[in-house]
């Protein structure tokens, strides 16, 4: 079944340890779909400028992706400069412009208004709000993804709209954060008071976590030798995750382990090249190969 979308579609400045990009192609929603779409239709709900290129729309087309609820505007793309520190896990914002964004009203495309599953990608929370309030009935599954950002500064907007969710997806500081917990098991279980009974914590390098009540599954990170770029690993996990449970129907734990384990292999894709490069460049094949790597890697006789 297809996925509606809201996100970011921006253009980020990208320093790491040994490279530096300009203007790449980024955005909660622009990774999200690039990482979904290997799994079924997607529809694109974000706002971009005038100076939004050609080639960038022509990538998201050529991929299948539905841009009818991408809104072009008089003034300037999404912007965000961030930096990745030696270790590679900590990443400082050195600037968040959100442009176009700043007076967006999201507009779900009537023929999307009936979506089973609905994907509220890292943006202010009153825009996820204003999708969800747009749908005609409630969706078999709506997933969240926050950060920090908006965790501190629209707390109470991300409440409020963490009671229509089932499934949040953030890291591991921003569910402690969130939560008010020190320790991660604690945090999803204040975090599921709140709404989302499903809970999956990103770890970086060392993996992520899947916590239903009382049930708990852990994903081991591919052992990549080289980061390249970090940026959009978050989005494009939670692009295979969703992609997956959304072509299968199947909302089953079972389920959700295989489709936590295809956003560790999104995820782990997207970090071997800057910008969407990696992620827009695979197909079903490596994606599948990759898979099978990971099932090997869990894999132990008792
Ligand atoms: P990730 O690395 O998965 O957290 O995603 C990074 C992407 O999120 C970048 O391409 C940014 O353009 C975008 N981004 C960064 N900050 C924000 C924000 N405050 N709201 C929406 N998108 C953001």
């Amino acid at each position: 079944m297809s996925i509606l979308t809201v996100g970011s579609v921006a253009y980020d400045d990208i320093v790491t340890p040994y490279d530096t990009r300009l203007r790449a192609l980024g955005g909660s929603a622009t990774y999200f779909a690039l990482a979904a779409q290997h799994f079924t239709q997607i529809s694109l709900v974000a706002v971009v400028g005038e100076d939004f290129n050609l080639a960038d729309e022509d990538l998201l087309r050529h991929k299948g992706i539905d841009l009818k609820g991408l809104e072009k505007v008089a003034g300037k793309c999404f912007y965000w400069k961030g930096e990745y520190l030696a270790n590679w896990n900590d990443r400082v914002t050195h600037d968040t412009q959100l442009n176009v964004f700043e007076h967006f009203q999201p507009k779900v495309p009537d023929n999307y208004r009936d979506a089973k599953y609905v994907f509220l990608g890292n943006i202010h929370p009153s825009l996820q709000a204003e999708v969800l309030r747009q749908m005609n009935d409630q969706p078999k599954m709506v997933a969240l993804d926050t950060m920090n950002l908006w965790i501190k500064e629209t707390r109470q907007d991300l409440i409020d709209v963490l009671g229509g969710v089932n499934v949040l997806l953030v890291n591991d500081s921003e569910a402690m954060m969130l939560s008010g917990q020190n320790h991660l098991i604690d945090a999803a279980r204040t975090i599921s008071q709140m709404g989302p009974q499903t809970l999956c914590i990103k770890q970086g390098e060392h993996g992520a976590l899947l916590v239903q009540g009382d049930r708990i599954f852990i994903a081991p990170a591919y052992p990549l030798c080289k980061v390249i770029d970090p940026t959009g690993a978050g989005d494009c996990f939670a692009g295979g995750f969703m992609g997956y449970l959304a072509q299968t129907g199947d909302h089953s734990f079972e389920n959700m382990k295989r489709a936590i384990i295809y956003g560790s292999v999104l995820g782990s894709f997207t970090v071997e090249a800057f910008s969407v490069d990696r992620c827009a460049g695979i197909d079903m094949a490596a994606i599948s190969k990759r898979y099978h790597e990971f099932v090997d890697l869990c894999h132990f006789h008792e």
